[in-house]
């Protein structure tokens, strides 16, 4: 099993899409479980405040490292008395400015058992977490949201497809976009009934039956939308 230790202020946020489909089949199949926690039932502040204005000056504010030292520090020291060994974990930050995230990265994640998942907030986090308290910093795409919550999700959903027995039908993995040798190989397109629909047409080779044209249209539509 592989466990998703995400740190959110907002962890209500990640609810509803791990209660549908193949994820929510996962989880229930013990295959990956989600921890959720809060840096706020971190933070050493009696107002229980996890950000502050930035030094310099500048807009908007900045998540604060303790609450996030410690909340990842109660995290590792849980998984210590578990047993787990450092190379099973990695921890994560999402950042915009991070090394970007692809279908590579996400078989490379794969091969842990615990990804720790640190979700920025506001104008993002005191730089001395990237420093100090993360092996990785990662980005989903050149564009800037406005938390960390939907890249884990990204990833999460990335992630768990490739481990075993969290698809349904193993060879749908094979076929897939991104997953050749060069990483780069698209999924062929697919179609399903009707034939015919407003005068738009289902290719024919795939209506005859000729599994060895079937399969020969496939991979030169697949050479087609190599990226
Ligand atoms: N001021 C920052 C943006 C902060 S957005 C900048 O200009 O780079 C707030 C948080 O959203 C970030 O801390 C990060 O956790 C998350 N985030 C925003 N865009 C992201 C992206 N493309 N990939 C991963 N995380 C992102």
């Amino acid at each position: 099993m592989t466990t998703f230790h995400i740190v959110s202020i907002f962890p209500e946020s990640f609810k509803s899409y791990f209660e549908i489909g193949i994820l929510s089949r996962a989880i229930e199949e013990e295959k990956i479980k989600l921890e959720l926690y809060n840096p706020r039932d971190f933070t050493a502040d009696k107002h229980k405040k996890i950000d502050d204005a930035p030094y310099g000056g500048g807009p908007g504010m900045v998540m604060s490292i303790q609450p996030i030292y410690d909340c990842v520090k109660s995290i590792k020291k849980k998984l210590e008395f578990d047993g787990v060994s450092d190379d099973e974990i990695k921890t994560i930050l999402f950042s915009a400015k991070g090394g970007e995230y692809n279908q590579k990265k996400a078989s490379d994640f794969s091969g842990y058992k615990h990804l720790i998942f640190i979700c920025g907030r506001y104008e993002g986090v005191d730089e001395r977490v990237v420093d100090n308290i993360i092996d990785e910093e990662l980005s989903i795409g050149k564009y800037v949201l406005s938390g960390g919550e939907l890249p884990a999700m990204i990833v999460i959903d990335s992630v768990s497809r490739l481990l075993p027995g969290v698809l349904g039908n193993e060879e749908s993995l094979e076929t897939e976009s991104h997953n050749g040798e060069g990483i780069d190989e698209m999924d062929y397109p697919v179609y399903t009934r009707p034939e015919v629909f407003n005068d738009w047409s289902v290719p024919k080779v795939l209506l005859e039956g000729n599994h060895a044209e079937i399969d020969k249209w496939r991979s030169q539509k697949q050479q087609e939308n190599k990226k």
